[in-house]
Parts: C-alpha cells; sequence; structure tokens
C-alpha cells in the first residue's frame, strides 16, 4: 500500500461531527470526484467516482447524514488499466427530498453560483469557519490528492481541471499560516502543490491525518539521518584519502632523497620527520606533529614536507632519464 493510499485510508475513517464540516467535506469530494449525468429521460443525476473504498463508503455516509440521501454505491472492475476497481456512489434521480430541488442542492454543494451559472472556484460560505476549512480540504484531499512517500521526493499534490478552483485551492490553503501551495499546468489539469516538508507535515496535521504525519515524520527522521550519516561518512573518507595520497607522495620525496643523496644529508629538522614519515606512512600530518620531539604543530609538519618536496623535485630535475645527475642542485642542508 503506497504512502497516499495508507493516508486517505485514514482520512476515510474520520467523520467530521459538525453538519457545516459535513457539508463542506462532501462539497469539496463531490466538486474534484462527482460528474453531473443526463438521463435521455432528461433527468439530472450525479455520479461521484473514487478508486478508494473507504472513500466511496464516506461519500454514502455523509450524503445520508447531510441530505438523508440515499445513494447506490457500484463497483467498476476495470481490466485494462492499473486494474484496480472504481467506486461510482450514484445520486439518482429520486435522490432529493421532494421539497428541494435539484438546483438549490447543486447550489447549497458549491457546484453553482447564486446567479445559477456553474461556480468555478470555492463556494465561500462552505468554508467560512475554521473547522469547514479543515474538512473542505480533507474532502480535496480525499478526492484527488496524493503525497508521495517522505523516502522519495517532498511533494504532496491535489490535481484540478480548472485554473480558476485551483486558483481558489490555493488561496484556502495559504490562508493557513506557513503554507505556501503553488500552482503547476501539466497538460490539461492544474496541479495544487507544496513540496517542502514542513508544510506536508503541517498539511496533514491540518486535514487530521495524524498517523500519516508520524509516519511521515519517522521517516524523514531516518532519512535525514541516513543523509548526515553519508555525509560524514564521505567527509572522513575524503579526508582520509588526501591523507593517503599527500603521504604516498611524500613517502616517494623522502625515498629519492634517501636513494640519491641520502637521508643524513638533510637537516636536523627534516630527518627527524622524514624518519618519521617513512616509519607512520597512514598517519596525518596532525599526527605526524604530535609525535614530534618537542610536537610541532601541523602547518609547521606541512611547511618541513614542503621544504623536502622543493628538495625531491630540484633532484628531479637535475636527473637524466636514466637517473644521472646532470647539475649540481643546492646544498641539502639549506633547506
Ligand atoms: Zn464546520
Amino acid at each position: 500500500m503506497t504512502f497516499s493510499t495508507q493516508t486517505k485510508d485514514e482520512l476515510a475513517h474520520i467523520f467530521p461531527h459538525k453538519k457545516c464540516c459535513q457539508l463542506a467535506e462532501l462539497s469539496a469530494l463531490i466538486r474534484l470526484d462527482g460528474t453531473i449525468t443526463i438521463s435521455p429521460q432528461h433527468k439530472v443525476g450525479l455520479n461521484v467516482t473514487t478508486e478508494n473504498a473507504a472513500v466511496a463508503r464516506k461519500i454514502f455516509r455523509l450524503a445520508k447524514q447531510v441530505y438523508n440521501m440515499d445513494t447506490e454505491v457500484r463497483v467498476l472492475r476495470r481490466m485494462r488499466l492499473r486494474k484496480k476497481n472504481l467506486y461510482c456512489v450514484r445520486f439518482n434521480q429520486q435522490f432529493l427530498p421532494q421539497e428541494t430541488n435539484k438546483h438549490e442542492f447543486f447550489k447549497e454543494i458549491g457546484l453553482l453560483g447564486e446567479d445559477g451559472a456553474v461556480l468555478p472556484g470555492i463556494k465561500k460560505s462552505l468554508v467560512k469557519k475554521q473547522c469547514c476549512k479543515r474538512s473542505y480540504l480533507r474532502g480535496v484531499f480525499l478526492g484527488a490528492g496524493s503525497v508521495n512517500s517522505p523516502e522519495s521526493n517532498y511533494h504532496l499534490e491535489i490535481i484540478t481541471n480548472s485554473s480558476e478552483f485551483a486558483q481558489a485551492l490555493t488561496n484556502l490553503i495559504n490562508e493557513f499560516d506557513g503554507l505556501n501551495a503553488k500552482i503547476s499546468v501539466r497538460k490539461k489539469w492544474n496541479i495544487v502543490y507544496l513540496k517542502e516538508s514542513e508544510q506536508i507535515v503541517f498539511f496533514l496535521n491540518i486535514i487530521g491525518a495524524h498517523q500519516a504525519l508520524l509516519n511521515f515524520e519517522n521517516i524523514r527522521i531516518v532519512k535525514g539521518m541516513r543523509n548526515q550519516v553519508n555525509r560524514l561518512v564521505n567527509c572522513e573518507t575524503a579526508n582520509l584519502n588526501k591523507t593517503v595520497n599527500a603521504s604516498i607522495k611524500q613517502v616517494e620525496n623522502i625515498k629519492l632523497i634517501e636513494n640519491t643523496i641520502g637521508i643524513d644529508k638533510l637537516s636536523p629538522r627534516l630527518q627527524e620527520i622524514a624518519i618519521l614519515r617513512l616509519n607512520n606512512p597512514d598517519v596525518s600530518l596532525k599526527e605526524l606533529g604530535e609525535m614530534m620531539m618537542p610536537a610541532i604543530s601541523k602547518s609547521g609538519v606541512n611547511h618541513r614536507m614542503r621544504k623536502i618536496e622543493d628538495l625531491a623535485e630540484e633532484l628531479r630535475n637535475s636527473m637524466n632519464l636514466k637517473g644521472k645527475r646532470l647539475k649540481k642542485i643546492k646544498k641539502p642542508e639549506n633547506y
């Protein structure tokens, strides 16, 4: 089960207590997943389709609770595409109480504006109260949302089919301090999304997905620690490689001096460090400095190593390919 499905399962089982919130959530679900149908007999109907059985049950229950409406749930098996079942909640022709007409219902649920035209945004009165805002956003997420597992990149999105609705939804989300939802356009879809992990956690909290939030945080912490450990390991490996590479070069230089003019020709302070290095090829400059009597700093060691390097360079330059000395070099004790 994906992280997204887990989150939706949790949210599908939250049932708002207040009537205002029930209406808000039902309205969001219908807005995102609903289709108005017209039968051959010109009867208007409404279908709400979802991939999630728990969400279908929730729509059924909300319709019953808010409107005392009986709806019918049908399972549509999709054989070819992802092979997931689709659940269709049908508000059929007899779905409204006699005294209300469908027009009023569509207005109340926010599909039509007061003027009777299609309402592209979000009906204000549905999301007036804080409690209803949360319920509406929960409905929106259940209807068209998804969230990546924090193991991959941080991403939560809601897919909408209209730019006006996407803008209204973005404004609603961003009414909450700390949230900064944005819109991106993918083909004919307007996608409202959140990117940062803190914002996703906050959004999950607003819509009541507390278990999902905890799981998200746990994975995020483990991931954060793993990244930190990796960074440290990489850093240490890099330092170790640097130490080893530098040491190989230093040992080469010292051996060259040993085989040409002899280490005893070096000044005493260079001699000491050269012998220490030959005996301890795998320690850092700092550690080498600590072995000296008296101890010297890393930059002191570095300074002496550079002198050894200069001398070795001069020795190399003074030799022909066969290793025979061609010219005189500066006296080693001057190094
Ligand atoms: Zn409410």
